[in-house]
């Protein structure tokens, strides 16, 4: 199986070959700009000195800052976090935000950890990496296990060291401190669009559409309760350890809130437990993976059944796997459009932070969904013009536009 670089790198590589981009920019393309590894030394609540690993990588830096979100997960490493950072250029590339892409990440067990521990780990982390983060420089955000708190720790970090107030530093942040209405839904709000927008141009009715969303975080659960509001029947629902199905579909609403009163799936009497694996194989129209990369890989790519995959996560399909489902001729919206919400809405907030002047969440949802809808519709348009599948289509607009960046800025010196 490739590391999710070696993934990010082929399908670079692929695009490269199909828009003819330049050698140089190529070479330097496949590289980060710049990456950053820190110990985070934190004291545990039993007095013990855990030393973490953490990363910030930025990836290109053509457009302006860099922003992406911060992860913390058992998992994390340089090759991972690398790989994000280049999909955040692309995305932010594709979405025509004044952006390159970033992500960092703390390899630790969050769910293991104190909220005291959390957070003198995110305090320390922040410090190692308060040279190369700022609101003209590079913006973290959110991303697995971490939230709002997390960024206010951060943004709390920063500013101190600062000895002012620096909002822009982070996106994501609780409304109170700068934070935006309707960022803690974007991602999944956009995710919810184009789904939508997939769904009208492929004549599945979204009424009574059955859909099934592995992940029921920050992502997949808004998506989840979006479609459900739309009228689509949300069938299966998951998260790490597995998930629910009702072929009549789940009161998403009264799902979630069981799950974030700390109830577990198997305790709700709406349907029966499955296994993430049978939650990718559920017989629907469309089928949204929210959780983590390589969900959908070589192994399980064939047992997929849903006509529609719109990639809510970062990564969630290996390329081997897109292959399988190309020839299946499933659609797959690919996640530099699917989940790009997210960071449309950062940059929203961003915006408001420099100015100190803040927007309706009418306004900002507004936005959002006509960006995301002239996005999709320059990938639709390209892949049906091209004859290539939308992944193809979208990273090839997002790269040309980065090279196009490179060209006209020349080679420095
Ligand atoms: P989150 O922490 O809120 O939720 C993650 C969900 O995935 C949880 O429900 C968790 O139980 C589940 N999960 C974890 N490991 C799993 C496994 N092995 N199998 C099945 N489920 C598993 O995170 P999130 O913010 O919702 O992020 C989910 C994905 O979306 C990530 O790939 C992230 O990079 C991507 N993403 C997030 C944002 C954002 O704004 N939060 C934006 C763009 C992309």
């Amino acid at each position: 199986m490739l590391t999710m670089l070696e993934e990010a790198l082929a399908q670079l590589d692929q695009v490269a070959a199909l828009i003819k981009l330049e050698e140089g920019v190529h070479k330097r393309l496949r590289r980060a700009q710049r990456a950053l590894i820190v110990s985070v030394p934190t004291r545990m609540d039993d007095g013990r000195v855990e030393v973490f690993e953490g990363y910030r990588v930025q990836h290109d830096n053509s457009f302006g800052p860099t922003k992406g979100g911060i992860r913390y997960h058992p998992d994390v490493n340089l090759d991972e976090v690398t790989a994000l950072a280049m999909l955040m250029t692309w995305k932010c590339a594709l979405m025509g935000l004044p952006y390159g892409g970033a992500k960092g990440g703390v390899r630790c067990t969050p769910t293991a950890m104190s909220q005291g521990e959390l957070e003198r780990m995110t305090r320390r982390f922040t410090s190692e990496i308060v040279l190369i983060i700022g609101p003209d420089l590079d913006i973290p955000a959110p991303d697995v296990y971490t939230n709002e708190q997390t960024m206010a720790w951060m943004m709390d970090t920063y500013s101190m060291q600062r000895g002012i107030t620096v909002p822009g530093v982070v996106t994501g942040k609780p409304v109170l401190l700068g934070g935006s209405l309707g960022r803690r839904e974007s991602t999944g709000r956009g995710v919810a669009f184009v789904t939508a927008d997939a769904a009208r141009e492929l004549r599945i009715g979204l009424a009574g559409a059955t859909v099934a969303v592995q992940g029921k975080g920050n992502v997949g659960g808004v998506a989840a309760r979006l479609l459900h509001e739309a009228g689509c029947r949300v069938v299966g629902l998951s998260d790490s350890k597995g998930g629910i199905y009702n072929s009549k579909g789940l009161d998403i609403s009264r799902v979630l809130r069981h799950l974030q009163e700390g109830g577990r799936f198997a305790d709700l009497p709406d349907g029966d437990t499955i296994t993430n694996a049978e939650l990718l194989a559920l017989p629907v129209d469309i089928l949204i993976p929210a959780a983590l990369e390589g969900a959908i890989h070589e192994g399980n790519a064939d047992r997929i059944r849903a006509k529609l995959i719109v990639e809510g996560a970062n990564g969630p399909t290996a390329a081997a796997a897109d292959r399988i489902l190309e020839g299946k001729g499933t659609r797959v919206v690919p996640d530099i459009l699917a989940n790009a919400g997210g960071v449309t809405v950062s940059y929203f907030e961003w915006v408001q932070d420099l100015q100190f002047y803040f927007w309706r969440e009418e306004e900002i949802n507004q936005r959002l969904k006509e960006l995301m809808a002239a996005a999709f519709r320059r990938v639709w348009d390209y892949a049906a013009e091209q004859k290539v599948s939308m992944r193809l289509a979208a990273m090839s607009l997002a790269v040309k536009r980065v090279a196009e960046a490179h060209r006209v800025r020349g080679l420095y010196p």
